[in-house]
């Protein structure tokens, strides 16, 4: 069997991988650390869980320990990736690594969300290692307030997220600042060829390494189809939540206002859950993620911002209460949980008008799911039906006045339509939720879109974009270090 050892580490990182109860390498680890060790640029196209944050930040620590003239505390490795919560999980093993290696490396966070004053002293103080989301940093260069000149090794992690999110003129920007001798490593869930093409432009003789396009951890996930229609899906979250002994569960919905409103009415009946999106403030993002991963909060709500790089190792279960746009956010929805071998459960709920994007998500992704209903959560086809009428622009909460009208207009109409609320609004109280109301019906089905629209997209993406102003994206500037 390969070890730590034999891919060429030293004995004070094999030691690290031990204290981290890692008993091999993973496949991207044995196929990329002996490249990266031998000095050359590497492409490691893996998925998001398989170990791929050792696989760089091992090797490249090793690489740093090796070159290290006493006392240089100048930017050396820099790491870009395309979320705070990476950037901040990243420093966080470069410093866990670094520590039980006894190697007196300094690594720092560089992401948005707190002022910028903070951001200068870190710097000033001399760090080693610097993980950065690209917006953040493109802004520090520009103000002249960092220095690459003697970057060793830049690491870009999730490449394919970072050119979705439009980082590819900050990424351009920010590598024309660095020396051309060094080491660039990148690391993409799949290599499309706008990331091909980005590699060329950033790389010399790089090479490719690919493991499976679908991660070795979803074979030990039992993947789950369940038809519910779409008004009735919390309650169905909550019904088997507690029928099947769920432990921590990440449910997936479409927009950010979804996860506070599901959240919220989760809480109402009794759970300990929480929502984590893209619109919160950092803080409260970051104190979201330390609880759950305490395991103070059991039913993390989020949109697909927690769907990729973010390290959850306690997850028992994903939901997808609305379905991921791509096959691949499913992939990487679904390898929330089954992770490092652990087995885990991916539960997806669709409707009519969602089971034929399923259907594509399917063959894509190359499996085939037997659909399932559970007793007294039968799907009818009626919520999404009701759906179709006319709607408030999206986004937008009812006003009373619109209230009213729609009230008066449904006195006013047939005898049947009348009826059909009534049995809408029924169904809420039918199972575990004695303060469900008529009210929160109408916004549960409002909220939800089962795929998001690129709507969706413009209120995720401002995670950390370069191209907005501070105000319209509720900026403020930061520093971080992985100590915090
Ligand atoms: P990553 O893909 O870097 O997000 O890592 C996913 C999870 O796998 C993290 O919890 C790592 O600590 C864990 N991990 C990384 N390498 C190994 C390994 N060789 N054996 C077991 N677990 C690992």
């Amino acid at each position: 069997m390969i070890d730590f050892h034999s891919l060429g580490l030293s004995a004070a990182l094999v030691g690290a991988t031990t204290a981290l109860s890692y008993p091999a390498p993973t496949d991207i680890q044995a196929r990329t650390i002996p490249l990266i060790l031998a000095g050359g640029d590497v492409a490691g196209e893996s998925q998001t869980g398989t170990g791929k944050t050792a696989a760089f930040a091992l090797p490249v620590l090793q690489l740093l320990a090796a070159s290290t003239e006493p006392g240089d505390r100048r930017i050396r490795v820099l790491t870009i990736v395309p979320t705070r919560e990476l950037a901040i999980q990243v420093a966080a093993s470069f410093k866990k690594i670094a520590t039980l290696a006894k190697l007196p490396f300094k690594t720092v966070a560089i992401i948005g969300g707190e002022p910028i004053e903070d951001q200068f002293v870190a710097l000033a103080a001399g760090v080693d290692v610097v993980v950065a989301t690209p917006g953040r940093l493109a802004d520090l260069l520009a103000r002249q307030a960092i220095r690459l000149h003697v970057v060793k090794t830049l690491v870009l992690d999730e490449a394919d997220k970072l050119l979705d999110l439009g980082f590819q003129d900050a990424l351009g920007s920010i590598v024309a600042t660095l020396p051309m001798q060094r080491q660039t490593l990148l690391f993409s869930a799949t290599l499309p060829d706008k990331v091909v093409e980005f590699a060329a432009a950033v790389m010399t003789n790089a090479q490719t390494v690919r493991i499976d396009a679908v991660p070795t951890p979803v074979a030990a996930i039992d993947q789950r189809v369940i038809e519910v229609d779409a008004s009735n899906r919390r309650l169905l979250l909550q019904h088997l939540i507690r029928e099947e002994s769920w432990g921590q569960t990440v449910v997936f919905t479409a927009t950010q206002r979804a996860t506070e409103n599901i959240a919220a009415k989760m809480r109402i009946s009794g759970f300990v859950a929480a929502a984590l999106n893209g619109g919160q403030e950092q803080t409260v993002r970051s104190n979201t993620l330390k609880r759950f991963k305490r395991g103070s909060i059991d039913v993390l709500i989020a949109t697909d911002l927690a769907g990729r790089g973010i390290d959850f190792p306690a997850v028992d279960t994903v939901v997808n209460f609305d379905l991921p746009r791509s096959p691949l956010d499913y992939v990487h929805r679904v390898g929330r949980t089954g992770r490092a071998q652990a087995s885990g459960r991916a539960v997806s709920f669709i409707d009519q008008d969602s089971a034929h994007h399923f259907r594509i998500i399917e063959k894509q992704a190359g499996i085939r799911l037997t659909r399932q209903s559970v007793p007294g959560f039968e799907m009818t086809g009626e919520a999404r039906q009701k759906a179709k009428g006319p709607q408030p622009v999206k986004g937008k909460r009812k006003s009373k006045k619109d209230k009213l009208r729609e009230a008066k207009a449904r006195l006013q109409a047939p005898v049947e339509s009348v009826v059909e609320t009534v049995v809408e609004t029924a169904v809420e109280p039918r199972v575990d939720a004695p303060v469900a109301t008529p009210d929160d019906t109408a916004v549960e089905t409002r909220v939800d879109a089962p795929v998001a629209t690129p709507n969706d997209t413009a209120v995720e993406a401002p995670v950390d974009a370069p191209v907005e102003s501070p105000e319209a994206s509720g900026w403020v500037f930061s520093s971080r270090s992985s100590e915090e």
